[in-house]
């Protein structure tokens, strides 16, 4: 193409094509479709005048009839290279750019646009120098750049651009290669100074570069995405054909039925969100690797706890009445007081913070209530055992992130339920204790506190709870070491044990029935007596309570099975022989009280926490120098009653008739034989103090007489606790009479009748009354005498060898 063409004298006037969405550049050869009726009337027009035609781009490409002020005024003059008629009546043109051109009037615009045109800029001389130089190249490398990144271009058609040496053909063949919006492609083509046309130009080249290359990148990006993705599906496809093979089934189907359950389980919406996005992750793991094991581990347990199911109360009384008068014999008082909470229960819309707390020994049925009571409402029954946790994360659970981490005790015993409204029975809640990994109590006070159980947090589910409609019932042994602040949430209901004739009812009506049908012993294949039965609670057990007796009856029972078995011929009523062979020997024996009746042994009654007890003490005076050993199972307690015990003999001395100095001169030893259990509560003082007279003095103490009672140094004696066990000790141990503080006899009225009509109770207030009440011969009065004769100079104290007072 030579430059000299661009400065070809034009005709005046020119037929004109308003061009759709293109701007045509001098020096370009394009292909035009003329539709539009008035354009190839246009074309004719020029065809008959020389070829030359006046191409002009309007401001709207859609725009089918444009007034003169729809089309730009500066176009290109173009000539016809060659026409093509269609047979649709439109044609095809080819073009060649020639010259930029402006219109300077719209002569005529039917039956075609007419116009008069002015040739524009080419009369100037082509600037030349070093500036215009470095621009030509830095425009020709940019295109370059251009046609590399955008990969439209084929290279040949670089060729006459890097031939030509003229900026402004440059400019233009740069341009006719160079598709942008048409508006700006205008703007290029209207800009007459050449040098701001070339800077323009390469503003446009550098944003078309830069565009490409994000397009590219994009590009990249989602092209690697979609590698990633195809190459997981295969994976996971090879996967599940694996596992099939292996017959593990499908992860997938595993991970739905997962879906499911959740959707199911009720849960509250964060729950739900929380489990999804774990199953989730799960979805993305291997399914054999150990990271996947935890998760799901997780999301099978927030499956499986209950979070809506749940039991319809009954709150009839009389109903709960029936059931538990069905399951137990007796303990009416304590039956009351079910019922009565209850009741309060059912008034109340959201009772508020009262807990059952059931304490006794170890057999008197707390559990056996706590499952009449989930039976009585209608509610499903979980046992929780408290009972040596010391540790937090047992109430709390461990954090997941612990191998091996499990929920706490709380949430397994829900899951166990499987449903949010259970009878949950904590047992042994005075058996806790705290150490360095925290205090379980306090994780227990979130659990019982109404306040705050509705968002329990368990530290391995990592969700909030809802324990809210869970019926709490705790048990305990002993009251005092119940922490205080779960002691203060709770109503204690006391049961301190059963008295013989009570026990051989329960036997007969509620154990021997259970045992014999647990043992498969037909009803008769077996009969137990309450000669019987009285035989195995005197002689085979020795409790408060009757879980032993319930053992022994099971035993009888898997000798009968055997019996029934081996023989086929048995008699079903059962002898004193019988008993003997089946059990051994009578392992207690019920006059062991009597037993001892030298000086130097007195009847203590302790309370402990498998209930009351009889405690015998053993006191032995021999030359020395007043040492106090004290051996047997001895709690620190009692160690310091002994020694209040001495002191107070000390005190006493003239009046017994113990010389003032005896105490430097003997040892004492205290000996509490038989205690496995530490007697620590302190009540054993006026026992120990009787015992220690009664060796100086020589005088036994009454063998039929148990005390009970802690003493002060001046000889007061202090109130104690468990009278009631302690009656009932001594009643199974044959006492008739009970020495007890006198501040503890407005406790006589919980003990039951027919155990105060048998036994004796002696309201004491110092420990000479204790001395008088329970020694065979009245110490004081042998003082007297002796002190009447003289003798003080005799050795009052016969220590082994003789006795001092006379016993009459
Ligand atoms: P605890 O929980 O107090 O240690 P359990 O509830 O385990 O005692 O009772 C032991 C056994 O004695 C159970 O089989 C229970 O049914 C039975 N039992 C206790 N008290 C009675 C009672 N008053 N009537 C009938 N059975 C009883």
């Amino acid at each position: 193409m030579d430059t000299t063409r661009a400065k070809v004298i034009l005709p005046a006037e020119l037929p004109l094509i308003p061009l759709r969405d293109i701007v045509v550049f001098p020096r370009m050869l394009v292909p035009l479709f003329v539709g539009r009726e008035k354009s190839v009337r246009a074309v004719d027009q020029a065809m008959a005048q020389g070829n030359f035609i006046m191409l002009c781009a309007q401001k709207k490409a859609n725009n089918e009839e444009p007034d003169p002020k729809d089309i730009y005024p500066i176009g290109c003059v173009g000539e016809i290279m060659q026409v093509l008629r269609l047979p649709d009546g439109t044609v095809k043109i080819m073009v060649e750019g020639i010259r930029r051109a402006a219109i300077d009037a719209f002569v005529a615009q039917n039956p075609f646009y007419r116009v008069a045109v002015r040739g524009l800029g080419v009369a100037r001389v082509p600037e030349r120098g070093a500036r215009m130089e470095a621009m030509m190249r830095g425009l020709r490398l940019l295109f370059d750049r251009y046609v590399k990144t955008s990969n439209r271009l084929p290279s040949q058609a670089l060729a006459p651009i890097n031939e030509t040496g003229d900026a402004e053909e440059l400019a233009d063949l740069i341009m006719g290669h160079f598709p942008l919006k048409t508006d700006e492609r205008q703007q290029v083509l209207a800009e007459m100074d050449v040098k701001r046309r070339m800077e323009m130009i390469m503003e446009l080249l550098e944003r078309e570069i830069e565009v490409i290359q994000i397009e590219k990148r994009l590009e990249g990006r989602v092209k690697k995405q979609m590698d990633q993705s195809q190459r997981e599906y295969y994976l996971n496809e090879q996967m599940k054909a694996i596992q099939k093979e292996l017959g593990r089934g499908d992860h997938r189907s595993e991970l739905d039925e997962l879906r499911d359950r959740i959707k199911k389980s009720g849960m509250p919406a964060e729950a739900e969100a929380k489990a999804m996005k774990e199953i989730n992750k799960l979805e993305q793991m291997a399914p054999m690797s150990a990271e996947s094991t935890v998760v799901r581990n997780y999301i099978e347990w927030l499956a499986d706890i209950p979070w809506s199911q749940r039991t319809e109360d009954d709150l009839s009384t009389r109903n709960a009445k029936k059931i538990l008068d069905e399951d137990h014999y007796g303990i009416e008082e304590v039956k009351e007081r079910i019922l009565d909470f209850l009741a309060v229960k059912q008034l109340s819309e959201s009772p508020k913070g009262t807990i059952l707390c059931l304490v006794g020994p170890p057999g008197v049925g707390k559990t056996s209530l706590g499952k009449s009571v989930a039976r009585a409402m209608g509610r499903k029954f979980v046992r929780v055992s408290l009972g040596g946790v010391r540790d937090e994360a047992e109430v709390r659970g461990h954090r997941r992130t612990y191998i091996g981490a499990l929920p706490g005790r709380i949430i397994q015993s829900m899951k166990k339920a499987g449903t949010v409204n259970p009878v949950m029975m904590l047992d042994e809640i005075d058996k806790m204790t705290a150490d360095f990994r925290g205090d379980p109590s306090s994780a227990l006070l979130e659990v019982l506190d109404p306040e705050q159980n509705k968002h329990f947090s368990d530290h391995y589910i990592e969700l909030d709870y809802d324990l809210s409609q869970v019926m709490f019932i705790a048990t305990a042994n002993v009251m005092h070491s119940i922490p205080a602040p779960l002691l203060d949430r709770m109503e204690v209901i006391r049961l301190s044990g059963y008295m013989e004739e009570e026990k051989v009812k329960i036997a007969s009506g509620y154990l021997v029935p259970k045992q014999m049908k647990e043992n498969g012993i037909k009803a008769d294949a077996l009969e137990l007596t309450d000669e019987m039965l009285t035989k195995i609670v005197r002689n085979y057990t020795r409790e408060a309570g009757v879980r032993n007796l319930e053992r022994t009856i099971a035993k009888v029972c898997r000798k009968v099975a055997r019996n029934v078995v081996e023989h086929k011929k048995y008699a079903p009523r059962l002898k004193a022989a019988d008993l003997e062979k089946m059990l051994g020997i009578a392992k207690f024996r019920s006059e062991e009280a009597a037993a001892y009746a030298d000086p130097g042994f007195a009847n203590g009654l302790a309370w402990t926490e498998v209930g009351g007890e009889l405690m015998h003490i053993e006191v032995t005076v021999v030359p020395g120098k007043g040492k106090l050993t004290l051996t047997g199972k001895l709690g620190d307690v009692m160690k310091e009653s002994g020694q209040a015990a001495v002191t107070y003999i000390r005190s006493r001395a003239e009046a017994l008739g113990l010389p003032a100095d005896f105490y430097s001169r003997y040892d004492i030893h205290i000996h509490a034989p038989e205690g496995a259990i530490p007697k620590d509560g302190p009540s054993a003082g006026i026992t120990m103090a009787s015992a220690m007279v009664s060796a100086f003095t020589r005088i036994p103490v009454r063998h039929d007489t148990a005390m009970t009672g802690e003493i002060t140094l001046r000889g007061k004696v202090l109130p104690i606790g468990g009278l009631k066990e302690k009656a009932l000790a001594a009643r199974r141990a044959g006492i008739r009479n009970v020495v007890i503080p006198k501040e503890n006899v407005k406790d006589l009225e919980e003990i039951p009748k027919p155990l105060r009509k048998e036994l004796k109770f002696i309201p004491v207030e110092t420990m000479d009354d204790v001395l008088k009440a329970v020694m065979a011969a009245s110490v004081f009065k042998g003082a007297k005498k002796l002190r009447k004769r003289g003798s003080e100079k005799r050795p009052p104290v016969g220590g082994l060898e003789s006795p001092v007072v006379e016993i009459n």
